[in-house]
């Protein structure tokens, strides 16, 4: 049994800790951001702090693939997911009029949808339930290597690589027989180990080229409205992402291009936003719901509107979150379903 530490308790982290803790490994995960999750599922989503994860809410859709995987190899995690709310999902599921019906070998294309946050927190919850170790307010600074020393020179016969022994924390050394760095993209192990003399990996770093503005929804009933679109709708140099989530939420996404910088500041603003929207054929009826049912359903009172957080939030160029702003809607309704535009809550983020 080794005593291994990861690096960063995203999604990441947390999965290859549960895969190394079923091996028997002794592992404990370090984690920068210092809040634990609430244990509310709307609390997770309103209140965790979770400044490490610029992306936590936006539209998150797990390949299927992954999902395959972790039924194989990490089935308590897709337990907790589930319990946790996630819904399971086939992304080639037919909507109406839209696509034929699914045959057998299609539920290869299953996963499991939830907001990101509560999919983070139901993994945290199965890595503890696994023996995890989750330390949280600890920054890694380093690696730490047998005679802590930088090696000089060229490569030369006979010099061995350096070893890693574990690493340097914010509150002191830690001992590790195996360091995983689950950091992110913006990880800083090349720098780490070019600091222990090990030259930097050979990176690919390409830009993606578009942006997500994303809001989510929720529905009163958990149905999604009748009126439908591609789960991928396309006008112009617009995308649209409709992705149905946990406890009856679903979000929009609008995908731009990151060179359109004048479109990208505009979808910043909800109502610009909801207007781009509103130019998908079918979209509106997932923006707005009849009146009556423009209550919070697990609160039973009116939703206060909230000012915009887009104005409030300036200083922070990649990720807004813009608040509960409702508009009054005049007899709009959907296949007389319960809907309410509930928990609209968008952020904005370069991809
Ligand atoms: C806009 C956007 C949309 C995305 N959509 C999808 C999607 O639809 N489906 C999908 O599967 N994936 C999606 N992703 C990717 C996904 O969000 C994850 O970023 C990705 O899976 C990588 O996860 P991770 O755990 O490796 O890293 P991250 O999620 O980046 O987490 C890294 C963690 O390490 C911590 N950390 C960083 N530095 C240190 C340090 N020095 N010491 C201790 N802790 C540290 C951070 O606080 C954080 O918790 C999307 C990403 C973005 C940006």
């Amino acid at each position: 049994m080794a005593s291994i530490v990861v690096l960063g308790a995203a999604l990441g982290g947390l999965q290859t800790a549960l895969l190394l803790a079923a091996d028997g490994h002794q592992v404990t995960v370090l984690e920068r951001d210092p809040h634990p999750a609430p244990s509310d599922p709307d609390a997770v989503w309103s209140h965790w702090h979770r400044p490490g994860i610029p992306q936590l809410r936006l539209t998150h859709l797990p390949l299927a693939r992954w999902l395959q995987l972790a039924e194989a190899h990490l089935p308590a995690l897709v337990a907790q997911m589930t319990e946790a709310g996630a819904v399971r999902m086939n992304v080639l599921a037919p909507e109406p009029g839209l696509r034929g019906g699914l045959l057998a070998a299609d539920a290869r294309f299953d996963t499991l949808a939830a907001r990101r946050c509560l999919l983070e927190h139901a993994a945290t919850r199965a890595a503890v339930a696994a023996g995890v170790r989750i330390e949280r307010g600890i920054v890694c600074r380093g690696l730490r290597s047998p005679g802590g020393g930088r090696i000089t020179g060229p490569p030369a016969p006979g010099r061995r690589a350096p070893h890693v022994t574990g690493v340097e924390t914010s509150t002191g050394p830690l001992e590790a027989d195996l360091v995983v760095d689950c950091t992110g993209r913006r990880s800083l192990l090349p720098s780490w180990l070019r600091d222990i003399g090990v030259p930097g990996p050979v990176e690919e770093v390409g830009r993606r080229g578009f942006t997500y503005c994303c809001r989510y929804f929720r529905s009163a009933d958990g149905a999604l409205p009748a009126r439908t679109f591609p789960l991928l709708a396309e006008h112009g140099s617009l995308g649209l992402l409709r992705i149905r989530a946990d406890h009856g939420t679903y979000s929009l996404g609008l995908i731009s291009r990151s060179d359109d910088h004048e479109l990208r500041r505009l979808l910043r603003h909800e109502r610009a936003w909801s207007a781009a929207v509103r130019r998908f054929p079918g979209a509106d009826a997932w923006l707005e719901g009849p009146a009556h049912h423009r209550r919070r359903p697990d609160h039973g009172r009116p939703h206060r509107p909230q000012a915009d957080p887009v104005r409030r939030r300036r200083r922070t160029p990649l990720c807004h979150r813009a608040g509960g702003r409702r508009r009054r809607v005049g007899g709009h309704r959907a296949d007389h379903r319960a809907w309410a535009g509930d928990e609209p809550a968008a952020q904005c983020a370069a991809a």
